[in-house]
C-alpha cells in the first residue's frame, strides 16, 4: 500500500527528485534534507473549506491527504494537534500590536508541539515494521517519541545530553524509554544516536534529518489557518532550534495557497537565543552555517549544529519575513508575561517566540497595528527552574495568619 498523495521526496540543495524510499540525499548525503512532494491537484479535489467544516477528527489526522503516511495505517490515539489557538488581549496591548493570539502547542499529549512530529514517527516506525524507535534530543522530541511510542506498543531508545532539565527526563522515564544520559552536548547525543540506528536497525526519530517527521509539525501551521477561518495574520512567531518547526509552518502557507484554502500567506517571525543564534547568523549573512557551542535557558532551542537552518532561512525568506535574537532575560520576562497577562504557561524556548515579537514590534519590524500569531511550542511545566528563575517565591505565612494584611497591601490588594 502505498501513500496515496505522496509524489517524492525532493533535495533542498540539488533539487532531484527521488522515490519515497530514503531519508537524505542519495546524492548529497547528510546534507541532503529532504521535502516530501505531493500531487496536490489530486489533494485539492479532497480537502476544501467545505470538506474540512464537515470533518469530526479534532486532531492533526484531519489534514491527512497532506500528511505521508499509508492511508491504511494506524495512528495514536493520544492528543495530537488542534490545539487551542487563545486570543491574548492584555498580552497584545503589552506587546503594542494589533491582535495576538497564542497557539498553545503545550497542550499536546506530552506537552509540547514536538508530538506533532513525533506521532509521524511511530507510525513510519510501525510502516517499516520496526518495533525500536529511537532519537536525540534535548528533552521535547524525546519525551513525546517515548509517549507515542509507549502508546503504540513500541519501544524507544533516547539519547539525551546531559544538561536535559530534570522533568523532562523523569517523563521519559515515565513513558518507559531506555535512557541514555550522555555526558556531552546535543550534537553528542546526536552523533551517537545516528550510529546506534544503523548498528542496530532502530527506526530513526531525528527530525532534523527524517523527511517524514516535519510534515507533522506543518499541521500547527494548517490549523492556524483553519481556526482563524482562513484569514492568516500578517506575523506568525516561532523559535527556532533545529530550523524544523518553522521550516514545516511555511510548508502550510504555501500548501493552504496552493490549495485555494487561503488568498495571502504570513510573514514568519524566526526567534533565536542570543546564545544559540547560529540560524540567525546565516540568515544576516548568507552564509552557511558555522557550528557553535550553545548557552541559554531555552533548553529546546540550545541546538549550535541545525541540520535544518538553510530551508528554515528559506522559509523566512520566502514569506517575507524577518529574524532576531533575544536574551535569557527577555526570555524569561515573557515567560512571565505570557503567564500573567494570558494565562498561558510556556517553557523558556516557547516564551521565546513572544520575546521576539516584542522586540520585532519595539524595532519596528513588526507595525503596531499587525495581527499576529505566537507558537507557544511547550509547556511551562516542563522547566519548572526557569520558571521559579522568572517569577520567585511565594509569601510565607504562618498558621495564624500575622503579617497577612501588610503583605495584601504591598500587594496592592487591601
Ligand atoms: C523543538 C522545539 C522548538 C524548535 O523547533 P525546531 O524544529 O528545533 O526549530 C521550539 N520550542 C520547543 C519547546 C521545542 O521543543
Amino acid at each position: 500500500m502505498e501513500m496515496e498523495f505522496v509524489t517524492g521526496l525532493a533535495c533542498v540543495f540539488c533539487g532531484g527528485v527521488y522515490p519515497a524510499r530514503y531519508s537524505t540525499c542519495p546524492r548529497c548525503g547528510i546534507q541532503g534534507i529532504l521535502d516530501v512532494q505531493y500531487d496536490y491537484a489530486a489533494v485539492r479535489r479532497r480537502l476544501t473549506r467545505r470538506t474540512l467544516a464537515r470533518r469530526r477528527d479534532l486532531s492533526q489526522w484531519r489534514y491527512r491527504e497532506l500528511l505521508p503516511i499509508r492511508a491504511a495505517s494506524a495512528v495514536p490515539d493520544l492528543a495530537v494537534g488542534w490545539t487551542p489557538l487563545t486570543a491574548a488581549p492584555t498580552l497584545a496591548r503589552h506587546i503594542g500590536i494589533g491582535s495576538l493570539w497564542l497557539k498553545d502547542d503545550g497542550r499536546n499529549a506530552s506537552g509540547s508541539l514536538k508530538d506533532r512530529a513525533s506521532a509521524i514517527g511511530v507510525v513510519k516506525a510501525r510502516e517499516a515494521r520496526r518495533r525500536i524507535i529511537a532519537c536525540a534530543s534535548t528533552g521535547n522530541a524525546a519525551s513525546s517519541c517515548a509517549g507515542m511510542a509507549a502508546s503504540m506498543g513500541l519501544r524507544s531508545v533516547i539519547f539525551v545530553p546531559e544538561r536535559a532539565p530534570e522533568p523532562k527526563i523523569t517523563q521519559l522515564l515515565v513513558f518507559g524509554a531506555t535512557v541514555l544520559r550522555v555526558r556531552g552536548s546535543y550534537e553528542d547525543a546526536f552523533q551517537l544516536c545516528q550510529r546506534a540506528c544503523a548498528k542496530w536497525g532502530w527506526y530513526n526519530r531525528n527530525s532534523g534529518i527524517n523527511p517524514y517527521l516535519v510534515e507533522g509539525k506543518k499541521t500547527v501551521g494548517l490549523e492556524i489557518g483553519e481556526q482563524l477561518g482562513w484569514k492568516p495574520p500578517d506575523w506568525v512567531a516561532v523559535s527556532v532550534g533545529d530550523g524544523c518547526t518553522i521550516a514545516g509552518v511555511w510548508k502550510a502557507f504555501r500548501e493552504m495557497k496552493q490549495l485555494g484554502l487561503i488568498a495571502r500567506t504570513s510573514r514568519l517571525l524566526g526567534v533565536q537565543a542570543e546564545g544559540a543564534a547560529p540560524v540567525t547568523a546565516c540568515w544576516q549573512t548568507g552564509e552557511p552555517l558555522r557550528p557553535l557551542e550553545p548557552h541559554t535557558v531555552a533548553d529546546s532551542i540550545a541546538v549550535g549544529v541545525p541540520r535544518n537552518w538553510k530551508k528554515a532561512v528559506i522559509a523566512i525568506q520566502e514569506s517575507g519575513g524577518s529574524m532576531l535574537n533575544v536574551s535569557d532575560c527577555e526570555i524569561l520576562d515573557a515567560m512571565r508575561d505570557t503567564g500573567r497577562l494570558a494565562g498561558v504557561f510556556a517553557e523558556p524556548a516557547a516564551a521565546t517566540a513572544v520575546a521576539g515579537l516584542r522586540r520585532a514590534v519595539t524595532e519596528g519590524t513588526v507595525g503596531r497595528r499587525a495581527t499576529a500569531v505566537a507558537l507557544v511550542t511547550g509547556n511551562g511545566l516542563k522547566d519548572i527552574q526557569s520558571a521559579k528563575s522568572a517569577v520567585g517565591d511565594p509569601f510565607d505565612i504562618p498558621p495564624d495568619g500575622a503579617g497577612l494584611d501588610e503583605i495584601l497591601c504591598q500587594s496592592a490588594l487591601c
